[in-house]
């Protein structure tokens, strides 16, 4: 079992990474944010509490968030490892990560940044948000507030990781295909290639 979290600031490729890591390594792929804006399309009681936080580019409430997380992971007790991508972004969240894994015998095994500067950011956000509909991706406001909510409460998680020497970071600029070759190097550090499916 290899159990991987995608960190990153907005836009800088964890979802589209993601996808083509749990094909290569069958991973289940959890992306709070994709949790989130489904909620938020089906008129749940969940969803529409998310809305008004999501909608100003700020945070859920940990709790709401760490709830969740623990519903998806549960739904999947037959995953080979999953793909955490959004989610740890607090300290809470980030705690509750390993307590829910301890309980379950399993564990972190590496956490990957996506590094990309933010004018490239901005950029691939507001282009995205053409496509996608995203409101939150459509204003150069409410993106640097998710930019703000990322260095203040998600950065810190960094040191948390390299304590436990599970930090990575890998170069977030190149083709798709470059970036999914670079985050392989890492993850086939942790897991040797002949149990690759
Ligand atoms: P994303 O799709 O990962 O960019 O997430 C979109 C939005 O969903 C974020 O700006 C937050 O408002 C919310 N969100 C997603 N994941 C989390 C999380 N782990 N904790 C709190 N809020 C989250």
């Amino acid at each position: 079992m290899i159990n991987l979290v995608l960190f990153g600031k907005p836009g800088a490729g964890k979802g589209t990474q993601a996808n083509f890591l749990k094909e290569k390594y069958n991973l289940k792929h959890i992306s709070t944010g994709d949790v989130f804006r489904y909620n938020i399309k089906n008129g749940t009681e969940l969803g529409q509490l998310a809305k008004t936080y999501i909608d100003k580019g700020d945070l859920v409430p940990d709790q709401v968030t760490i709830d969740m997380l623990r519903d998806e992971v549960e739904k999947n007790p037959d995953a080979d490892g999953f793909i955490f991508d959004g989610f740890p972004r607090t300290g809470a969240q980030a705690k509750a990560l390993d307590t829910l894994l301890k309980e379950k015998d399993m564990q972190i095994h590496a956490t990957i940044a996506l590094d990309a500067d933010d004018q490239v950011l901005i950029k691939r956000l507001l282009e995205r948000g053409k496509v996608s509909g995203r409101t939150d991706d459509q204003d150069v406001d409410k993106i640097k507030n998710r930019f703000e909510e990322y260095n203040e409460k998600t950065a810190p998680l960094i040191e948390y990781y390299q304590e436990q020497d599970k930090f990575h970071r890998v170069n977030g600029i190149g083709s798709i295909e470059e970036i999914t070759q670079r985050l392989s190097e890492v993850i086939e550090t942790i897991r040797p290639p002949k149990t690759i499916k």
